[in-house]
């Protein structure tokens, strides 16, 4: 095609308007389901988008918060990009541990990621503990970062949190989910995580209250 082609309206993607600092495509479909329809004209499956699409670099998480941590990420982002970004920080806090494994749950046995090592030394470390002290909760940090270039009033950054309370089981149950999901039972309820379906998790899970909560200041920045 020439330089001076007609370029029909169709034939070009719309801008992407929204980064979530994340490579995990689970958590970029759950953030779309979510704003789909909640703002006039931002087509959710073209404009709301991963790091990788628009080359954004990972951050290290060096924050001792889980709110730290979700900001420096989305602060980051929206730096490197100029587009509005959000980010999340989530984990295990155990009671009796004092909140641990907190910001270290993805590598509490040593090797990031590593779920099941991670699972393992979790419940060897609370063979001890009678029922009726073993509460814990998964806990989320959702930040938004505004850049200057983005907001007529200069850079915004908003935090806002979910949990997910419940009680530790003393075996994993179930095949679903991930992480601590077959040890945590919600409160209330007499199946695991990894029982739930994952609708069942979505309504309930830290992950996604704290991402309703952050929804309004979400639509603010993309009005
Ligand atoms: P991240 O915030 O996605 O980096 O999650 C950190 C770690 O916390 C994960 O690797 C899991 O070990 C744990 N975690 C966070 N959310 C959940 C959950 O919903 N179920 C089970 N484990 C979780």
């Amino acid at each position: 095609m020439s330089e001076n082609s007609p370029v029909s309206a169709d034939s070009v993607s719309p801008q992407p308007r929204l980064v979530l600092a994340t490579r995990n495509a689970g958590k970029l479909r759950e953030l779309r389901e979510l704003l789909r329809g909640q703002v006039p004209g931002l087509d959710v499956d073209t404009q709301v988008v991963d790091a990788a699409a628009v080359g954004a670099p990972d951050v290290a998480e060096t924050g001792v918060t889980f709110a730290e941590n979700s900001l420096l990420k989305a602060r980051a982002v929206a730096d490197a990009t100029g587009l509005v970004a959000i980010a999340d920080d989530s984990g295990l806090s155990v009671d009796v541990l004092g909140g641990a494994p907190g910001i270290f749950s993805a590598r509490w046995a040593g090797r990031h990621g590593d779920d099941v090592a991670n699972l393992r030394l979790l419940l060897a470390q609370l063979s001890d503990v009678p029922d009726g002290h073993r509460g814990a909760a998964f806990v989320c940090a959702a930040a938004l970062a505004v850049p200057a270039s983005a907001n007529a009033d200069g850079a915004r950054e908003v935090v806002e949190y979910g949990q997910l309370a419940g009680t530790l089981l003393r075996e994993p149950r179930g095949e679903g989910g991930f992480g601590y999901d077959p040890v945590l039972e919600p409160l209330g309820m007499d199946r695991s995580c990894a029982e739930l379906s994952p609708e069942e998790k979505n309504a309930i899970s830290h992950r996604g209250l704290a991402f309703r909560a952050l929804l309004p200041s979400i639509v603010e920045a993309l009005r």
